[in-house]
């Protein structure tokens, strides 16, 4: 007789739900985090074509050294560090997670912060730690430390700045975070393209540091191309359980010629940080919400009712991500990616609409 799904899963997998994406099919989409612009149309036909000379038939360039090489040129990538390519840097969590799950192996993150932390210590069966953040969501570095010193975490994620609250933590208090750590300490900088500070001039350096970075926020979210710099012997160790051909071939041509016309995409970056800043100023003139300061190409904000303004915003047609009963100290929260100029007046828009 076979065995039903039920009998033969995880009892732990079984109970779980898979990670939910809204339908934003006919909304403004500002609920995850997208650069809003597309490629100037020039780009996109000489994408086209470059794209046309790719050998599908092959296997990726296993290693992805073109690229690699490209991204140490591009971001400032220290030259004692070593490059690991992950399809999204949601791979890279994977395989860092997957690597230390040897029993009793534990996981620490900050939290609230990016749910995929949890979710693949639960996958690998690692224990997890989390340490709350402050209601401000500003780190408190002494709990952060003892437990730090009471549990030697294998790894530490922080979110740099920080996803869901947009804020990035103070540096001293990171370096101190290193300095206490006898593992490794993933400094995840997903949002560096609109943040003011980096941990990436001390990979290699800091032989416990690995900064994860994605090409997603910067307007590449459709191709999935993750990265993680830290020191040689880390980086060969995580080789170990990549899969051979993660990155492929398209993504990889599709990187390399973004990086060509880096530019483009900086001056993205620019727009937004700018679209933040209004954004931000004209979120401050509504009483009944408060923001919280970001780094990032989002805005977390908390009203009285989240699920009522939530309901408001997707009859305006927007969709953003609501926060509400996601962690407690997440309660009546909601997250809006900053997006265009005009989606960005149609947030404010419902948002008048809503208070008046
Ligand atoms: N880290 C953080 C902090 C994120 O917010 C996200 C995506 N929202 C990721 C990693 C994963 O990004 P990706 O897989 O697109 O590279």
């Amino acid at each position: 007789m076979k065995r039903s799904v039920e009998q033969l899963l995880r009892p732990d997998i079984l109970g779980m739900a898979a990670y939910k994406v809204a339908d934003a099919t006919g909304y403004i989409k500002l609920d995850a985090m997208e650069n809003p612009y597309r490629l100037p149309p020039e780009l996109r036909r000489e994408l086209g074509r470059r794209l046309a000379d790719v050998l599908i038939n092959r296997y990726p360039d296993p290693a992805g050294s073109q690229l690699k090489q490209d991204l140490a040129q591009a971001f400032a990538i220290p030259s004692g560090a070593a490059i690991l390519l992950g399809n999204g840097s949601d791979e890279i969590i994977t395989l860092l997670t997957q690597a230390v799950a040897t029993p009793g192996a534990k996981v620490m993150a900050l939290e609230p912060s990016f749910v995929m932390y949890r979710m693949n210590a639960q996958f690998s069966r690692i224990e997890y730690l989390s340490v709350p953040l402050n209601s401000d969501f500003s780190l408190n570095l002494p709990l952060t430390l003892e437990q730090i010193r009471q549990h030697q975490p294998e790894v530490i994620f922080i979110a740099y700045p920080n996803n869901p609250t947009g804020n990035r933590f103070q540096r001293h208090e990171v370096e101190a975070i290193l300095d206490a750590a006898t593992g490794l300490v993933v400094v995840d900088e997903a949002y560096q393209a609109f943040a003011d500070d980096s941990f990436m001039d001390l990979v290699g350096q800091v032989d416990n540091l690995l900064v994860m970075r994605t090409l997603s926020k910067l307007g590449m979210a459709g191709i999935r191309l993750g990265y993680a710099a830290s020191t040689p012997a880390w980086i060969e160790a995580l080789n170990k359980v990549r899969p051979p051909y993660n990155v492929n071939v398209l993504t990889q041509e599709t990187a390399r010629f973004l990086l060509e016309h880096r530019a483009v995409f900086d001056q993205q970056a620019l727009e937004l940080r700018q679209e933040r800043t209004r954004l931000s100023a004209c979120l401050s003139t509504f009483d009944g919400l408060t923001q919280f300061a970001s780094e990032a190409n989002f805005i977390t904000v908390r009203v009285s009712d989240a699920d009522h303004l939530f309901a408001h915003f997707k009859q305006a047609k927007i969709l953003i991500k609501n926060l509400h009963g996601s962690h407690p100290l997440l309660a009546q929260c909601l997250r809006i990616t900053v997006g265009s100029p005009d989606e960005n007046d149609a947030v404010l828009a419902a948002l008048t609409a809503y208070f008046d």
